[in-house]
């Protein structure tokens, strides 16, 4: 349900997101189809502190002992493996939230993650150059608040929920359902048109030109229904 994406560096490889809870022998598996070991991952970059993209944070990390990187903003949340629901963007994602809000036990069993400590802590841009990879981690608020893209400079942007782009016959990209700010949402895409970004990476659905983020229409009214 949760792409992760992995970037060659000069000693090993950059880890992006860690998938749902469960999956992490999924991964080595996968991995070693293209040769890699969980051994050559050298860092581990949360987009975000969602279960779907920390649930087997936990487990990749122990296998490949990587340092973990995340926002300020949810080093607390990775710390103390809460679980936090966004607001729905939408009437019917919106409802979904309300329910889920209802039922905090039942969120907190279906969404569970271990706690990681992270290693790193980021509140501003930073050039992974130190690391051993020709890329940039950009603060892109507005799905959450510590929301974080990893740069190429080829224009790759790999931007966890910052957009997606699951629907079948080309329907989308599009807004993503869940998210705490419409407007910062909006003002993270100008932030990837501004850095030249040309393909967009999302951790649902396929990948996608960066010039269709503006086909979308926004509503201008910030989402009041906060969780
Ligand atoms: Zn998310
Ligand atoms: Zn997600």
């Amino acid at each position: 349900m949760t792409h992760v994406y992995l970037l060659p560096g000069t000693a090993g490889y950059l880890l992006i997101d860690a998938g749902p809870r469960g999956c992490a022998e999924i991964f080595a598996r996968s991995i070693r189809r293209y040769g890699i070991s969980s051994r050559q991952i050298r860092l581990i970059l949360v987009t975000h502190v969602h279960f779907d993209h920390v649930g087997s944070l936990q487990a990749i990390q122990e296998k490949s002992g990587a340092p973990v990187l995340v926002h300020q903003a949810e080093a607390g949340l990775l710390c103390q493996g809460k679980v936090v629901l966004p607001p729905g963007t939408q009437p019917l994602t919106r409802r979904l939230i309300r329910f889920a809000n209802r039922h905090p036990r039942l969120v907190k069993r279906l969404f569970r993650f271990d706690p990681v400590s992270p290693d790193r802590v980021i509140t501003a841009p930073l050039d992974l150059t130190p690391f051993g990879f020709d890329a940039r981690v950009l603060p892109t608020p507005g799905h959450t608040a510590g929301s974080l893209s990893v740069i190429t400079p080829s224009g790759q942007a790999f931007v966890g929920d910052l957009a997606v782009n699951y629907l079948p016959g080309g329907r989308g990209p599009f807004w993503p359902p869940f998210g705490d700010s419409r407007r910062l949402i909006r003002g993270s895409w100008q932030t990837l048109r501004n850095q030249g970004v040309t393909t967009i990476y999302p951790a649902h659905g396929r990948p996608f030109k960066a010039e269709k983020l503006p086909q979308f229409s926004i509503p201008e009214v910030e989402n009041k229904n906060r969780s």
